[in-house]
């Protein structure tokens, strides 16, 4: 993170210096970005931009009630609430993504402004769907397998034609298609894991790699981290570890080497190779001769636990909480620049909606002589933006 700051401590520095060649006048510096940049990091002149939040009568907590668009969230408490909005208000979106991508997972954040548009996405892009379905000219002679392609793409095309929608397409997709059927199937987990945040994330970290041997020497960044996952029973090391598991990790060259002499030809496939030493009497002695056991670490099943239906929920609960920090950080922004757009002497104000869904790209290049009433972002997601001409 510091070397960002650098970057652009330097750039504002060759800024204003070039500045300093054109213009006598250096202490207004009149690139929006630029100051926004600083004074949303050291905050010394400038007034700070506020957040804040609100309870609703229904329990929930409305995120930045002066943004361009508040976000109303279920299931956390007033700690988190003010945790929340104090990171946005200093910068730290980046800092907490970690932290809230965790809440969203553990207490399963609602968003009533995500909610709503799903509640007008999910049956638009189902219809989209059965129209592309319908015009297709393969799909009634199509393959299960085929079928299966095809859908994936005719998905696709309808997240990118579908007229509001949040502008980062993977978001749209996952948020559209990949809802868990269960989204508490990670709750028993992460109460496990309440207090170890950084564990659960290893835990998510080791199951993506599957139930392979790992090898991680003393130095390597995930031995703690393993460790630790093994004294909580999650993973098992060493010599606990199947032997057939350990030498499907290996390779043939390797193996070839610990059956030596006793070996009746070379290796050509590797489900030989590992037949013929699992069948030898003293495998494991030979074996800790060439590696260390107390480096090698494999994932347990987890009793109950549906490993596929918890990555899902995790990438799904993953794709929640970046929509929300970026539609925060959207407004946040708009904001911070109303707020300091009395100070330029500007042209004019333009809209970039080049990134964003099909409604908001109509609006794009959109000019205004004063700054505008209706700020962005227009929606979930949105990822438009006003610029000083
Ligand atoms: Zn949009």
């Amino acid at each position: 993170m510091w070397l960002f700051w650098l970057i652009v401590i330097v750039a504002v520095v060759l800024y204003l210096l070039k500045k300093s060649d054109t213009s006598p006048d250096t202490s207004t510096a009149s690139s929006p970005n630029l100051k926004i940049t600083i004074s949303s990091h050291s905050g010394s002149d400038e007034q700070e931009t506020k957040v804040g939040f609100l309870p609703t009568s229904d329990g929930g907590f409305q995120i930045g009630p002066s943004l361009p668009l508040p976000l109303t969230l279920y299931g956390l408490d007033q700690n988190d609430a003010a945790k929340l909005v104090s990171a946005l208000e200093q910068g730290q979106e980046y800092e907490i993504r970690e932290w809230f991508n965790h809440l969203v997972a553990q207490k399963n954040i609602l968003c009533k402004e995500l909610a709503d548009w799903l509640a007008y996405a999910k049956p638009t892009i189902k219809r989209l769907v059965d129209m592309k379905r319908l015009a297709s000219s393969e799909w009634e002679t199509a393959t299960d397998l085929d079928k299966e392609d095809l859908l994936a793409e005719f998905q696709n095309a309808a997240v990118e034609e579908l007229a509001l929608r949040p502008g980062y397409i993977e978001t749209a997709t996952t948020l559209l298609f990949e809802e868990p059927h269960d989204l508490t199937v990670d709750d028993a987990l992460l109460a496990r894991f309440k207090d170890t945040p950084d564990t659960y994330r290893s835990l998510l970290y080791a199951i993506s790699a599957g139930s392979k041997v790992q090898v991680s020497p003393a130095a390597d960044y995930r031995r703690k981290t393993f460790e630790e996952l093994t004294d909580k029973g999650f993973m098992r090391r060493g010599q606990e570890i199947p032997l057939e598991d350990i030498l499907a990790g290996m390779t043939m060259k390797h193996m070839q080497e610990i059956a030596g002499a006793d070996a009746p030809k070379k290796f050509t496939r590797k489900v030989q190779a590992v037949e013929f030493l699992k069948a030898l009497p003293d495998t494991r002695q030979r074996l800790e001769k060439t590696i260390s056991f107390r480096e090698l670490f494999q994932l347990k099943p987890i009793e109950g636990i549906d490993l596929e239906e918890l990555a899902k929920a995790h990438a799904y609960s993953s794709e929640v909480s970046r929509v929300i920090l970026r539609t925060l950080g959207a407004g946040l922004e708009s904001q911070r620049l109303k707020e300091s757009s009395k100070d330029w002497e500007a042209d004019g104000w333009e809209l970039n909606s080049e990134e964003c869904c099909p409604d908001c790209r109509k609006l794009h290049g959109k000019t205004w002589k004063r700054f505008p009433q209706k700020l962005p972002p227009f929606h979930i997601g949105c990822d438009a933006s006003i610029e000083m001409q």
